[in-house]
């Protein structure tokens, strides 16, 4: 197999779409292997989510040193981050650094966009088509598209008349933009919201906060990284890894053995408390072991929160507004802050509940709502993604027999580890809906994923195997495995993007689980069970 350019026509061992931190590695990993392999990107550099998502207050949730990748030592050694939890910019200078180092670029094409790609079953390889028209051939194709990388914005009616400044938080321009005095909206409170709302507030003349719901929030507690903590962690980067490794979504929290119901109400509170008093996802991951799964349990944690968001803002009424109640703790994506809640309390900051009053439509000036207009200068969608499925759902996929992927996921997604796809031959979607990268620190999975699918190209290639395509059966049970897994969660109850439900895209109203909840060292363990059984569960030809 070679990169066959003869005939004028570009053919590949493998092609890999998405050049963020999936991407990069599998063409580490593949060039490595000795395999022609090509990036393309739709987006004009490297990272991905860290290219795009250029909002002031973008940043980590997951501690900066358990996101990095563990693959090489000189990395770990050289890259220094400056904070626990490092901010965009150095988030993709970092991730520029490794394209660099690594001589990645050569084998990437930016600003590419594929709309497509079928499968040809005589030539056992894939026809991948671009937006400009133009095609290549792999024998393998592997999506690093991400799931965070199909911007949606609100269905608002008039919205495209608005005709003052806007953005879109994953679209945000490579300029600065400037927010001093001016009339700011931010609609949304997800986790983007929550970050870009503390920055605008600095600034802006006044903000307009557009809440359709609120989420629980708990604190993020940044802080930079002294150089005594900075010889620590390259000291003890292999200890990192492996705890990351041994927990449930590959964060450095490991939940605690105790159920909350089961301890006394001091005990109780003495671990909420000092897990609201840590930094990061501690409050989310590290809590008791029943919060996520026993009503009981998550509605004390909840409690607990409600008294702090009480406890943070000023006005009982606004307060009040900001505590959820159609969800427990958790059960959605839970935003990292710093000073969110005390930025109600600022003068020129307004909080505009839509379930009270809501959104009745754009207009050139601004925004009407069933209080009345208000003017803006400039509004910020943080109105997030349509995550997991939805780079697939705007792929045009046919595999074979010409069956599109989205006709095989109209009643939500099948796959086999969320990796391979009963019917698609030769196509790997890294961070697939129902993979354990979709709910995890990313990077620990990702790496996971990569080297899992590296493995396996290795074996095909060494035995002279052209075509790999995983069993009906097969496919079943690991939906059946997802499936069952989730259905103890909590989360499976509520409407959030974990089941597939937006608002704001047509047909995302039913809940269809896009995760996978069993954990990641489940995970690891069935994905190299299959790999011991020499790729089980798959029919290798
Ligand atoms: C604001 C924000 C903050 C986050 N914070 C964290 C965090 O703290 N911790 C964490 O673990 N995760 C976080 N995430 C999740 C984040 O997406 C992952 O950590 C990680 O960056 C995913 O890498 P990826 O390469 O799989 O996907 P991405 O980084 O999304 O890269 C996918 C790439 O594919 C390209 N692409 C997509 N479709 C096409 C196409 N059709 N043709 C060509 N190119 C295409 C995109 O342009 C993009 O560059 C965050 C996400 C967001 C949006």
């Amino acid at each position: 197999m070679n990169a066959d350019t003869s005939s004028g026509v570009e053919r590949f061992d493998a092609v890999v779409i998405g050049a963020g931190v999936s991407g990069l590695y599998q063409l580490y990993r593949l060039r490595e292997l000795g395999l022609e392999v090509r990036v393309y990107e739709r987006g004009g550099g490297v990272g991905g989510t860290w290219y795009w998502n250029r909002y002031p207050g973008a940043r980590f949730d997951s501690e900066s040193y358990s996101y990095a990748y563990s693959f090489s030592d000189e990395l770990l050694e050289e890259w220094e981050w400056s904070e626990h939890f490092a901010a965009q910019p150095e988030t993709l200078r970092y991730l520029e650094f490794v394209a660099d180092k690594f001589e990645l670029r050569r084998d990437i094409r930016f600003d590419m966009t594929m709309t497509g790609a079928h499968w040809q079953e005589a030539a056992r390889e894939w026809e991948i088509f671009f937006a400009d028209g133009s095609r290549v051939y792999a024998r393998f194709l592997i999506t690093a598209i991400g799931g965070f990388a199909t911007p949606t914005l609100p269905a608002i009616e008039g919205r495209d008349s608005y005709a003052g400044e806007a953005y879109h938080t994953a679209q945000w321009p490579h300029r600065p933009v400037d927010f001093a005095g001016k009339r700011v909206a931010v609609i949304g409170t997800g986790a983007t919201g929550v970050q870009v709302i503390q920055e605008v507030a600095k600034t802006a003349a006044t903000l307009s906060v557009f809440q359709r719901q609120p989420n629980w929030c708990a604190p993020l507690l940044n802080r930079p990284i002294t150089p005594e903590e900075q010889r620590r962690i390259k000291a003890g980067y292999k200890q990192i890894f492996a705890l990351c490794n041994e927990t449930f979504a590959g964060f450095m929290h490991q939940s605690d053995r105790r159920n909350a119901v089961e301890v006394s109400a001091e005990e109780r509170e003495a671990l909420f408390e000092k897990l609201y008093g840590e930094p990061g996802f501690g409050i989310w991951m590290a809590n008791f072991r029943d919060v996520m799964i026993d009503a009981r349990a998550n509605a004390l944690l909840s409690d607990f929160i409600a008294r702090k968001i009480r406890s943070r803002v000023n006005d009982p009424a606004i307060a009040e507004k900001l505590i959820p109640t159609n969800h427990g703790f958790g059960t959605r994506r839970v935003p990292l802050e710093t000073n969110y809640y005390e930025v109600y309390n600022q003068p020129n900051v307004r909080l505009v509940d839509l379930r009270e009053t809501p959104i009745l439509r754009m207009t050139p000036s601004g925004i009407v709502t069933t209080a009345g207009a208000f003017d803006f200068d400039l509004i910020v969608f943080a109105t997030g993604f349509d995550a997991v499925t939805g780079g697939y759902s705007r792929l045009d996929l046919r595999g074979a027999g010409g069956r599109r992927l989205v006709d095989k996921w109209a009643e939500g997604p099948r796959t086999f580890l969320g990796l391979l796809h009963e019917g698609f031959p030769n196509l790997v979607t890294l961070v697939g809906p129902h993979n354990a990268a979709t709910f995890c620190n990313m990077p620990r999975c990702i790496e996971q994923n990569v080297e899992w699918v590296t493995r396996l190209l290795a074996r095909l290639r060494a035995q002279g195997r052209t075509r790999i395509e995983p069993t009906p059966a097969a496919e079943d049970e690991w939906t059946a495995h997802v499936l069952d897994g989730a259905a103890r969660m909590l989360l499976t109850k509520v409407d959030s993007w974990f089941n597939g439900v937006n608002r704001n895209v047509a047909g995302r109203d039913l809940r269809r689980f896009q995760l996978y909840a069993n954990g990641l060292p489940t995970y690891r363990r069935r994905c190299e069970e299959v790999a011991a059984q020499d790729y089980a569960g798959t029919v290798i030809a």
